[in-house]
């Protein structure tokens, strides 16, 4: 599913790519937006949302060049409807390196915000969509849009951004897997709590609510990517354990084929 993409450019050497499903969000966003205003709604709708999605970018940027400052390379950027996702060659299993590589995401959309403030001057709420059609209004739209990106990657929801902080946090003082198995269950059950509230229960959490249906899909989403990555940290433990009990027990061999001076046979 997640090969259906194209690739569009490359930002310092790291791919981005869109995934196809994109194009349905951004039609349906020109819709609405021609359905209530014409053609300047749909122009504004369109703008609103690749606006909000480069945010997006930069959030993934972000954790990128950071990871890419630690030496882990990073495959590409790819842009769903439901966010970003930047797909690293390794995760780093040191502690500081995923903290400081996670909170590299937020940490922009925090700069962004700062910059945006002054649009908030005389304007309402600081964390509501500005519908004028205007430049201002975008620029407070953004505003919104940044504080609620930086604050919702917080929730400690495994393997999102405030999961992948509590994942680091407790592999300064637990082993990596066991770190990883208790982010990974609190993360499963409060994605479990999002999906209930929003199908049994809506209008409880308000800031679920807004989008019932793309809220249910990315924490279904979510659950299942924390699960897949807690099984896959737990299978790589396993081969480097069998890796290492292997060296160990033909050390003698290793020893002698390390220190042996004689030529190799022609074949
Ligand atoms: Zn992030």
């Amino acid at each position: 599913m997640l090969s259906w993409s194209i690739n569009l450019f490359r930002i310092r050497g790291i791919q981005l790519s869109l995934h196809f499903s994109f194009f349905l969000l951004l039609g349906y966003a020109a819709w609405e937006g021609f359905w209530d205003e014409g053609l300047n709604g749909l122009l504004w709708s369109s703008i609103l949302l690749i606006s909000f999605f480069t945010c997006v970018v930069l959030h993934e940027l972000g954790h990128s060049l950071m990871a890419k400052y630690f030496g882990i390379q990073v495959r590409r950027i790819l842009l769903m409807p439901i966010g970003g996702m930047a797909e690293f060659e390794t995760i780093p299993k040191e502690p500081y390196k995923e903290l400081w590589i996670t909170v590299a995401g937020p940490a922009v959309n925090a700069v962004i915000a700062c910059f945006l403030i002054p649009f908030f001057w005389g304007s309402g709420s600081l964390v509501s969509l500005d519908n004028t059609n205007s430049f201002a209004g975008l620029m407070r739209s953004l505003l919104a849009a940044n504080i609620i990106m930086g604050l919702f990657n917080l929730i400690p929801v495994f393997p999102m951004d405030g999961g992948r902080i509590l994942r680091a946090l407790l592999a300064f003082k637990l082993p990596y897997v066991r770190a990883t198995f208790f982010a990974a269950s609190l993360g499963k059950v409060l994605a479990l709590i999002a999906v209930c509230s929003v199908v049994f229960f809506p209008g409880y959490i308000p800031f679920l609510s807004p989008n019932p249906v793309i809220t249910v899909i990315l924490f279904s989403f979510i659950f299942f990517a924390g699960e897949s990555e807690y099984r896959y940290i737990l299978r790589r433990e396993k081969e480097e354990r069998y890796i290492k009990t292997l060296i160990e027990q033909n050390r003698a061999i290793i020893d002698t084929l390390a220190t042996s001076t004689e030529e190799p046979p022609f074949l």
